[in-house]
């Protein structure tokens, strides 16, 4: 049993006050969970300052082989932030300093518990921006987008968090300080560690500093609701936009299930026969934009049945309202669902639409699909009452059968949320055995105690090897 009298000594010791570790279990409760609503107490709570007070706790961890359980918002999708033994949970919100913006080079050095949204304000205040755009924005943080590699809807032409990481500061396991990359747009002396440690998912470090590169924004945008008949007509004109060299910021995908559940709470009018929306925004130069949006309502007068163009900033809002009402909606549908983001190919999407429509009928059971169809990650929702022995078994059918559908489309098990420890069993599906084997070898060299985030990622059998 580890102790903890000794462990709170040293941290103050370290210069952490008394204020910012938790011991006691009522305070902790809000540490121990995430999105997925899974929740587990920690043994202590410590929240630093500095990244040399990170590493003063990460070596007290060392020193009583305590596992570190690092969080930022709490709100990941998979669990990554749960932990799954007594240990430490290293809350990094005390962190959330803009350390420096280079007007110079484009670029801003952040500290990782600021939340995505205040690092957007900031830049843009100096005519910059940070495009990464996941919808949790306004509270997660920049340290578990990092450790997520979060993407969001403008994904499709402006790419994903890790694409903006230029550089890193990391706390090892034991308590060393490393420093990845640079601002050198060219920069190619050594390995990549930078790439090593986004989307990590606390398993190889703690993330103390972030350097990102910035852009300017852009002048125009043109918002447009397309709907369709069928989800099938509404994902082949995905993939035409794309033959046709038409490449929106974003498009967003609603299917039948998703329209039916936000129809009454929509303020515009939609086709009785709407099955499928395409919510398209195209961004660049005034000039191109208005081309683009023309082009794009050209590609689609023969089969979209609605086509609704948002004339200024208050109706581009309320197109969004459908998308972003998504969310509470479907939860009328059913008790509960299990949610996940797979990826397939842009070109796949067709085909991964269908099969789950297939696998919808298998196991009948409704299956939700939104998502940021652009990029081809889709958000499939298999709707379920879990208190029904039957529904629940059927429910995890269609999971693992969906998995298998997608990787077999050359996906992937997530586009977003990582694997943590809900989609852990199922790596072995997208990874090959030397695969997973040179993965394990990087995280032992990292963490040869596995005493970081352990039971997140690698399948249950690499955790049971290591303890
Ligand atoms: C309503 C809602 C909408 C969402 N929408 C999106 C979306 O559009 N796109 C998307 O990608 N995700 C989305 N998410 C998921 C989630 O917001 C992201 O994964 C986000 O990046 C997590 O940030 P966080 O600060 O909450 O991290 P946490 O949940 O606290 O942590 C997530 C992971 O990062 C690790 N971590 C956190 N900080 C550090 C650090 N400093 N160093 C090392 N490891 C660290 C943790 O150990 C954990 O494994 C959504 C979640 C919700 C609840």
């Amino acid at each position: 049993m580890p102790d903890i009298t000794a462990i709170t000594a040293e941290l103050h010791a370290a210069g952490i006050d008394a204020d910012r570790v938790i011991t006691d279990r009522t305070a902790m409760t809000c540490y121990g969970y995430d999105a997925t609503r899974q929740s587990r107490p920690p043994l202590l709570v410590v929240l630093p300052q500095s990244t040399v007070e990170v590493a003063a706790a990460l070596k007290t961890a060392a020193a009583h082989r305590l596992p570190v359980f690092t969080r930022g918002a709490g709100s990941g999708m998979s669990g990554g932030t749960i932990p799954t033994g007594a240990g430490m949970v290293l809350s990094l919100t005390m962190m959330t300093r803009v350390l420096e913006l280079d007007l110079e080079n484009f670029m801003v050095t952040v500290e990782p518990g600021i939340i995505t949204k205040e690092l957007q304000e900031a830049v843009a205040a100096h005519g910059l921006w940070y495009p990464p755009d996941p919808a949790s924005l306004a509270f997660s943080t920049l340290g578990g987008n990092v450790a997520e590699n979060a993407g969001g809807p403008c994904a499709v032409k402006y790419g994903v968090t890790g694409e903006y990481v230029r550089g890193l500061e990391v706390v090892l396991a034991d308590g060393t300080v490393i420093t990845t990359g640079n601002k050198c747009v060219k920069s190619v002396s050594g390995y990549d560690l930078t790439r090593l440690f986004v989307g990590s998912e606390g398993t190889l470090g703690v993330i103390t500093k972030i350097l990102l590169r910035l852009l300017p924004p852009p002048a125009a945008r043109r918002t447009q609701l397309l709907a369709f008949a069928d989800m099938g007509t509404a994902a082949e004109t995905i993939t035409a936009m794309f033959r046709r060299r038409l490449v929106p910021a974003t498009i967003e995908f609603l299917d039948h299930h998703s329209i039916a559940a936000i129809r009454q709470e929509l303020p515009f009018a939609l086709p009785p026969a709407a099955r499928a929306l395409l919510l398209v925004e195209i961004d660049g130069e005034p000039e191109t934009v208005d081309r683009d949006a023309e082009r794009l309502r050209e590609l689609v007068a023969p089969t979209a049945i609605a086509v609704i163009t948002a004339a200024d900033e208050r109706e581009r809002d309320t197109l969004w309202q459908a998308r972003r009402a998504l969310s509470p909606a479907i939860a009328r549908i059913a008790p509960h669902k299990l949610n996940e983001d797979i990826a397939v190919p842009r070109a796949s999407i067709p085909a991964i639409i269908a099969r789950i429509d297939a696998i919808a009928a298998e196991v009948e059971l409704p299956i939700v699909c939104f998502g940021h169809a652009g990029d081809g990650n889709i958000h499939v929702n298999v709707m379920l009452d879990k208190t029904d022995p039957g529904q629940a078994e059927r429910g995890e059918r269609a999971v693992a059968e969906i998995f298998r559908a997608t990787v077999g489309l050359g996906g992937t098990l997530s586009g977003e949320h990582g694997i943590g420890n809900t989609k852990s069993a199922f790596l072995p599906l997208e990874w090959d055995a030397p695969t997973i084997a040179t993965m394990r070898a990087v995280k032992l060299a990292l963490d040869p105690e596995n005493r970081l985030n352990p039971g997140k990622i690698f399948p249950p059998d690499f955790h049971d090897h290591i303890s």
